[in-house]
């Protein structure tokens, strides 16, 4: 297919090029696309042209930060890739408390910049993750009970739109679109190019917990599960915890917990001792500068991953049926699958105290995200590991609510009603308001017009062969699993 490229600015990479293979891919190796062009872009005419550029050949277009939608969304085979990867400024405002970012950047970046200043930030687990799609999805961290959501310290973004114009969004520009720029995910009203986050308190140091829990059983992973939603009840807001049961080629039944606390180690260690009296508990409080703590949690994952995915939100306590079934979720790992667990994920504390109805994150109310997962590395074993999810899926949501916009699942019914519940309505009504001629789709996006958005056609041989062509060998999946030998583990 001939295409003209001229009117892009920025970096051109396409299929001829030596780079190309590379630079399609995204965090989740389990999705292939073969985009028609990837346009690095390095600043914001880069991004205008290229939105004009969309529109004027009608191919569709593709907003990707960091690369890290379970999905795959932040690509598409046919389209045009706007990648602003490349657009990682920052800079800090101390005297009004403000961080600006251009979109590009990613929680490492931030991190690493705000730390040296002293300040910790709402961001969010994996250091490769882009903060525009992260905070725009909400943005579940470890400090999210403490701090809020990614979204909640978010004052102002810019976004290039459809007409390939600059528009600011705040609580008094264009209100609605920064009422749905926090929580209804990215992609769908155009290219945040750059994001105002206010400042928290300076912090010195966090602690950090770690606990896991080896050769574990069915019944010793039920009763974490009933641990778990009991202390999420009374859970002192200054600690955000992530939890997960899995099973696993290499240890079979097991158990984690990962966390922040901000506050001194001894105090972590008596909150948690609902988990450290567990069977089996091998445990781990350092009490350290914030940016040792979240790049400790950070080093854990691989550079990509083949995985499937679901998330769901809980807003009650299961009881001891419901504990075993999801228990049983994991018993047995599909064909191939060297990792399946079910993780959990802590809303409450600060998350809670927002109004469900002042940003578009619809599920303020729940205790927690459960996303159920497994990973595999060989391409044989993708159909098998799918399945797997999709039969699952029922059970999972007959007992929860809802799912998370940054988590999605491409097989979710009424996807719309399931990310954002009763704010589905007014998000289509901004959609329609911002993006008029639906020039920012994707397969999950909201839709200003009620045409479907087919796959495009070209390039599917070539996807076939690829997909068939993927190295099996790859060993990347989560080390998320064990206690380091740090000083001071316990038992
Ligand atoms: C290993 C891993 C760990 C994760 N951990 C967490 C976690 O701890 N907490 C959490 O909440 N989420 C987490 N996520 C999910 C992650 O936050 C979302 O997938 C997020 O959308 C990824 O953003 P990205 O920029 O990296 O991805 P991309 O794939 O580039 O983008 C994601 C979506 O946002 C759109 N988008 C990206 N940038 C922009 C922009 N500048 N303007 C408009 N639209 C844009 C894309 O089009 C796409 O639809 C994790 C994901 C992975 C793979």
């Amino acid at each position: 297919m001939d295409i003209c490229l001229w009117g892009l600015g920025g970096r051109i990479v396409v299929p001829e090029d030596p780079g190309y293979n590379e630079a399609r891919q995204g965090y989740n190796r389990a999705i292939q696309h073969y985009p028609l062009i990837i346009n690095y872009c390095r600043n914001k005419e880069d991004v205008a042209k290229a939105v004009n550029w969309a529109r004027r050949y009608r191919i569709p277009l593709r907003i990707r930060s960091g690369g890290h939608n379970y999905e795959g969304y932040s690509n598409g085979s046919g389209t045009l890739v706007v990648d602003i990867s490349e657009m990682h400024g920052l800079s800090l405002d101390e005297e009004g408390g403000f961080l600006t970012l251009e979109g590009g950047v990613t929680n490492r970046q931030v991190y690493e910049f705000v730390s040296a200043r002293g300040y910790p930030f709402a961001g969010g687990t994996c250091p490769t993750v882009g903060v525009s799609g992260y905070a725009t999805g909400g943005g579940w961290g470890l400090s999210c009970r403490y701090l809020g959501l990614g979204c909640d310290s978010l004052e102002e973004i810019e976004l290039v739109n459809g007409e390939g114009r600059l528009i600011k969004a705040n609580r008094r520009r264009n209100p609605e679109l920064f009422w749905a720029c926090r929580g209804a995910g990215g992609g769908n009203f155009g290219v945040i190019v750059s994001m105002v986050f206010r400042l928290p308190p300076k912090t010195d140091n966090v602690t950090l917990i770690e606990i896991d829990y080896l050769q574990a059983t069915t019944e010793r992973q039920e009763i974490f599960l009933a641990t778990w939603q009991q202390w999420l009840k009374e859970a002192d807001p200054r600690i955000t915890l992530i939890s997960r049961i899995y099973n696993s080629a290499n240890d079979g039944l097991a158990m984690l917990v990962r966390g922040i606390f901000y506050g001194e180690a001894d105090e972590a260690k008596v909150l948690m001792e609902p988990f450290t009296g567990l069977e089996g508990a091998e445990y781990s409080f350092q009490y350290l500068p914030f940016l040792e703590a979240v790049t400790i949690i950070g080093s854990n994952y691989p550079d990509s991953e083949k995985f499937q995915s679901v998330s769901r939100f809980v807003l009650r306590n299961f009881n001891g049926e419901e504990i075993a079934e999801l228990v049983k979720l994991i018993g047995q790992r599909p064909p191939g699958s060297l990792f399946a667990g079910l993780s959990m994920y802590a809303l409450g504390g600060k998350v809670r105290e927002m109004g469900r109805d002042q940003t578009a994150f619809f599920y303020r109310q729940a205790d927690y995200i459960i996303w159920l997962e497994t990973i595999w590395e060989e391409n044989r074993f993708a159909v098998a590991n799918r399945s797997w999810i999709n039969r699952r899926f029922p059970a999972l949501a007959s007992v929860t609510t809802g799912s998370y916009v940054n988590f999605p699942y491409s097989r979710l019914p009424n996807y719309l009603e399931e990310y954002y519940g009763n704010h589905a309505a007014l998000l289509k009504e901004i959609k329609k308001k911002y993006d008029p001629c639906n020039i920012f789709t994707f397969p999950q996006g909201l839709k200003s017009r009620g045409r479907k958005q087919s796959k495009p056609a070209v390039l599917t041989d070539l996807e076939a062969e690829e997909t068939k062509a993927q190295p099996a060998d790859d060993r990347t999946y989560r080390r998320f699993r064990y206690v380091k030998d740090h000083a001071g583990a316990g038992r």
